[in-house]
């Protein structure tokens, strides 16, 4: 007789479940009806607002201006209307504050309107300013409990929209999170200001380059991001997957992704389902989701918008993570967001495609086809390279906290090894300006006359894409392959951009200075580019990254290599990020301090949490059923002895082996989890935050992988009806 054990039972359950079918229908609501129409959009605006109102609110926020008090009533009123016509009672300012999920608390409209009498009611006040209780929130030390007051403000550059839950609808106002005293205690904020030193930088550069044309520069963002979906069934098994997002055991299972079969395979009926299911409430949020497909490792997804403005396009990756997590729930299926949910098959990341772009709608790294356009392409092409070589240390800070330390470096990722890769076409372009000689036989048959000949055609081939690079540049835009599947791209982007808006500033400063010192524009432009590449060069990389020789070149080339979050986070705190951060308006030292102390907590609470749990687990699920299992097998050899004369009993070695084996490991593993246990008892709460840090990466990590090495080991050789935990061949093939 088969034991019915609840792993058993989940694949009976999952083998009756059927693609849930939703009211998806885009023939009698044909897409573009439904694009965007729960969006307090530019075109809702222009349609509700007197053509006054409209007109200074798009003043505003076209040119950065602050929105007077009365201007605000107009729009709270108007926004009000559509959202009570849509269904909506609530309001909320939607936040993220740096716990990097997003924050809400929702308000009725509803309010006294005299003696008897009840409104619905929304003030300018009420969408430009709140104040929610922000001593709950991180604020990594910014904000004593006494002041624990903290405001959000109404962020009017990226759209108010309608969230749809199944029993009501809420009016969510993207906000900024702020101390009273200024300070950011969110990461927004910080954003917002990096795009505007961004602005203010290439305004300068284009000036300087003699584009009086652009009156504005932003940058854009389109994040493509790698999720895992698994059933419910599993889920709910895994309390690791519950607790900490990732599974703290599991042996590799015997069919991984070596078959190769999972890639852009067809797409089961279930998560298709999903999916679109998914897509669908997206589109509604006005949402730009554009590519889905299977990724490498079985159950791997991927989901890719149309680029967007960054702050807008952060705002949706935060939309498009809630909605993903919450639909799948429906479908009965759990998206995992975790960097590396399985250990021993692919992670995953969020591929993070950056550029700049004017007011005019001019990519400034798309290559032109005048001699002019590839000056300037050319010049904000240094300027990107030369910020990934000075500030390749913090931009790999910017995505170092634990989840990302499983994934970095392990080679399906980019190493923690910043380079810049450029393609073969562009870096004979690069290597041509600086010997100031075309290379022989190259493809690149002219020197490059900066504003005087125009580049050879970039190949737009996907196979030269180079996937191992962690700063790919992919014919118009730049690809920033490290940044963590689950991780808010907001800091990342305030990172790339406020090193960006430093190195457009540097070229700036060194043309004019060239100018004054009377070299024509062009001469200028022509010997500081090749300066600056010159001392740039060894950032380009265009081998393979993975390999152990890139490691040997970087290091002989003097490249960082920070290899996890705790070698990583200092970077943060060093004098020239300080004034860097500050020298550009994006954070004082106190707020760069707090994202300091911020991200070491939040990784000493992630290991600690997946240390307590290594420890019940360990304890509590599998040392039972491994010592069942060892009862078993003794009480099989001491029955046979009994059943049998003496004279009839054959030789059992074997299983005396595999109970000394058992045996052994059993030890093996309570003694490890003892070790566990003591070392987390070990730890000073009262030590600084980075030897805190220090202390879990150091200490708690390798007694935590000592546990699960031999309760892995055990996985294979315990009975599997009595094996409590949902093994990977059965999470990640059936669904
Ligand atoms: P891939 O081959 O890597 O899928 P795509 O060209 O499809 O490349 O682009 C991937 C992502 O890059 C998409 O989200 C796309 O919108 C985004 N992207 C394209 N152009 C830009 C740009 N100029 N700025 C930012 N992101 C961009
Ligand atoms: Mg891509």
């Amino acid at each position: 007789m088969k034991t019915m054990n609840s792993r058993r039972e989940a694949i009976l359950t999952i083998q009756s479940r059927k693609p849930a079918a939703k009211s998806v229908d885009y023939v009698h609501n044909p897409l573009m009806e439904q694009f965007g129409s729960n969006v307090f959009s530019r075109a809702v605006m222009r349609t509700l607002l007197p053509k006054k109102a409209y007109e200074a609110l798009i003043d505003c926020l076209d040119n950065g201006q602050r929105i007077d008090p009365q201007l605000a009533d107009i729009v709270a009123n108007a926004m009000k209307d559509w959202a009570i016509s849509r269904g909506a009672t609530h309001f909320s300012h939607w936040f993220q504050p740096m716990t990097g999920a997003t924050a809400e608390k929702h308000d009725a409209f509803l309010q006294h309107g005299g003696d008897h009498d009840w409104l619905l009611e929304f003030s300018g006040k009420n969408l430009t300013q709140g104040e929610p209780d922000a001593s709950s929130f991180p604020s990594g030390g910014i904000r004593t409990t006494f002041e624990a007051r903290g405001y959000t403000g109404w962020d009017p550059t990226s759209s108010a929209f309608i969230m749809e839950s199944t029993n009501g609808r809420t009016l969510c106002i993207p906000t900024v999170f702020c101390a009273f005293s200024g300070h950011a205690l969110d990461k927004k904020t910080p954003l917002l200001r990096s795009l505007e030193a961004v602005n203010k930088q290439a305004i300068k550069l284009l000036r300087v380059l003699g584009n009086n044309e652009s009156r504005r520069v932003t940058c854009t963002v389109g994040p493509e991001q790698e999720y895992f979906l698994i059933d419910e069934a599993w889920y709910l098994q895994r309390p690791d997957l519950i607790n900490a997002g990732r599974c703290l055991f599991g042996a590799k299972p015997p069919r991984g992704q070596e078959m190769e079969d999972h890639y852009w395979g067809s797409i089961k009926e279930r998560v298709l389902a999903f999916m679109m299911d998914a897509e669908n409430e997206l589109y509604r949020l006005g949402v730009p989701v554009k590519t889905r497909h299977n990724e490498v490792a079985p159950a791997q997804f991927e989901v890719a918008p149309v680029f967007e403005q960054a702050n807008v396009a952060t705002d949706h990756n935060m939309l498009l993570m809630e909605v993903f997590r919450r639909t799948a729930q429906e479908h009965r299926l759990r998206c995992l967001f975790h960097e590396k949910p399985f250990t021993g098959i692919n992670g995953s990341g969020k591929h993070n495609n950056w550029s700049m772009c004017d007011d005019k709608g001019n990519n400034l790294l798309e290559p032109g086809n005048t001699p002019h356009a590839n000056e300037q392409f050319l010049v904000i092409l240094t300027a990107v390279i030369r910020a990934i070589n000075k500030w390749g240390r913090l931009l790999r800070a910017s995505i170092a906290f634990a989840g990302n330390d499983h994934r970095l470096g392990a080679n399906e990722a980019p190493p923690a090894i910043m380079s810049v890769y450029l393609g073969d076409t562009l870096a004979e372009v690069v290597e041509g300006i600086i010997s100031g000689k075309p290379p022989a036989g190259a493809k690149v048959q002219q020197v490059m006359q900066l504003g005087v000949s125009t580049l050879p055609e970039l190949p737009r081939d996907f196979s030269d894409r180079n996937r191992t690079s962690p700063f790919a540049f992919t014919g118009n835009k730049f690809e920033f392959r490290a940044v963590g599947s689950s991780q808010s791209i907001a800091w990342p982007n305030t990172v790339l951009n406020t090193i960006v808006a430093e190195s457009l500033d540097y070229m700036a400063t060194k043309i004019e200075e060239a100018v004054k010192g009377g070299k024509n524009q062009n001469q200028a432009v022509q010997a500081v580019v090749k300066e600056v590449l010159a001392e740039n060069q060894r950032v380009i990389f265009n081998g393979d990254n993975y390999s152990e020789e890139w490691h040997k070149e970087a290091e002989r080339r003097g490249l960082p290599n920070d290899k996890n979050t705790v070698q990583s986070l200092p970077t943060l705190i060093a004098d020239d990020t300080k004034k860097l951060f500050s020298r550009y308006g994006v954070l004082n030292e106190e707020e760069l301090i707090s994202r300091y102390n911020v991200q070491l907590e939040n990784y000493c609470k992630t290991v600690n949490i997946e240390a307590q749990l290594t420890i019940s687990i360990a304890g509590t699920m599998i040392l039972p059923a491994v010592l069942q299992y060892q009862n078993n097998v003794a009480m099989s050899i001491t029955n046979m002895y009994r059943a049998l004369k003496e004279s009839d009993r054959p030789d059992t070695s074997v299983h005396d082996t595999l109970l000394k084996t058992l045996w052994e490991k059993t030890s093996k593993l309570k003694f490890a989890v003892d070790q566990l246990e003591s070392v987390v008892k070990e730890q000073d709460h009262g030590t600084e935050p980075y030897e805190h840090a220090k202390f879990y990466n150091e200490k708690v990590i390798p007694a935590m992988n000592a546990v699960r090495a031999v309760a892995d080991d055990l996985e294979a050789i315990v009975d599997d009806s009595l094996w409590p935990l949902p093994k990977f061949r059965e999470m990640l093939y059936i669904y």
